[in-house]
């Protein structure tokens, strides 16, 4: 949006969410502190926020909400002040899930073509960008509405010579199949999933709406890690969603305890307008959320460790980040690592060989 309006002097944009409560009362927030400091400066409000509440935005000089913003900028490159490129492949959601806003706001799934994709990721290493990280409303669904499936893509990318390193962002688990993972072992995919698994027990997920049961979970998680070595697998976890009891939380923590999970969001549950479970209100207390995010947050921070344990003595492809220094990089199984010694590249290997309870260092790997 900032090279649209490129000629434009003394802009403030406001990119705004609604994810959850939270999310959006921050963006209110920043948006009239935005409005306060620089009343000298015109104010745009973008986002979703804005789509669910303009009134609420009615003071800036122009509110272009998120399905606005898609047309607006179609065609542009961002050009982010990163080593990684995020390319949106899609965006919206026809999901039915109980809790989520987001299928709400943005509910036309649109999609690039693979000839716009494959430009875009060309334009993105002729910047010098190391990683592409492809990215969307629900990535599962790309090609919906163009007559392809997820697939296609990497099947059409194998074709490619030059390609970076490439990284799927959340991937619903119900898109997630032998022959998705096949195809990715293909191409220089990161070792790294993320699946918005949201809970683990059966009666949380009908109630959310979900597409799967455990047994599924299991096996899916289960394909991911004996298909790839040291592979990173991270979680979305919603804590307290309404009339989950003690039981089923444990459910939850069991199943993350016991599979090979490398790293967790957690998220206390929100209730959303507009959605189906907004009329069940919010009656698991603060004091509950806060107990159970904190209990999983422990859980994930061992399991973060004993893996960047395992990974002693390897070594990891990685993605220089920033100009510190004491350089640091991004592992394509997703451990940030600091380096000793100076790096004169932005990708460089590097060997794991000392790992604290929050923190991972290597040298460079020349063999
Ligand atoms: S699949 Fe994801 S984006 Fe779609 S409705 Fe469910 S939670 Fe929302």
């Amino acid at each position: 949006m900032a090279k649209k309006f490129a000629d434009t002097q003394n802009l403030i944009i406001v990119n705004t969410c609604c994810v959850t409560k939270e999310a959006e009362i921050k963006s209110l927030r920043k948006f009239r502190s935005a409005k306060r400091q620089y009343s000298d400066h015109k104010v745009i409000a973008t986002g979703c926020a804005c789509r669910l509440a303009p009134e609420k935005f009615h003071s800036a000089d122009q509110v272009i909400d998120n399905v606005q913003r898609n047309e607006f900028i179609k065609g542009i490159f961002p050009e982010p002040e990163k080593s990684r490129y995020f390319l949106k492949i899609q965006d919206g959601c026809n999901g039915k899930c109980s809790y989520c806003i987001v299928a709400k706001m943005r509910d036309t799934v649109e999609s690039k073509s693979i000839e716009e994709i494959v430009k875009e990721i060309k334009w993105a290493v002729s910047r010098g960008y190391q990683e592409v990280v492809l990215v969307g409303a629900n990535i599962g669904l790309y090609g919906y509405d163009i007559g392809l499936q997820l697939i296609d893509l990497p099947k059409a990318l194998s074709k490619i010579s030059g390609l970076p390193r490439l990284r799927l962002s959340s991937l619903e688990p119900n898109f997630v199949n032998e022959d998705l993972i096949r195809c990715l072992k293909d191409l220089p995919f990161c070792r790294h999933f993320h699946l918005p698994v949201q809970s683990a027990d059966n009666s949380i997920l009908v109630a959310m709406k979900r597409q799967y049961d455990i047994v599924y979970l299991e096996k899916i998680v289960s394909l991911i890690a004996k298909s790839f070595t040291d592979v990173a697998i991270g979680a979305d976890i919603i804590v307290g969603f309404p009339g989950e009891m003690e039981h089923e939380f444990d459910n939850t923590y069991k199943f993350i305890k016991g599979q090979p999970f490398t790293h967790l969001h957690v998220f206390p549950y929100s209730p959303r307008p507009l959605t189906s479970a907004y009329i069940l209100g919010d009656p698991i207390d603060r004091r509950t959320k806060r107990q159970r995010l904190w209990q999983l947050k422990d859980l994930i921070k061992e399991k973060n460790h004993e893996f960047r344990k395992s990974l002693l003595g390897k070594s990891f492809d990685v993605v220089i980040e920033g100009s510190d220094s004491v350089p640091k990089g991004l592992t394509d199984n997703y451990i940030r690592v600091f380096i000793d010694g100076a790096c004169k590249t932005k990708r460089v290997f590097v060997k794991v060989n000392r790992v604290t309870d929050d923190k991972t260092f290597g040298t460079v790997d020349n063999a």
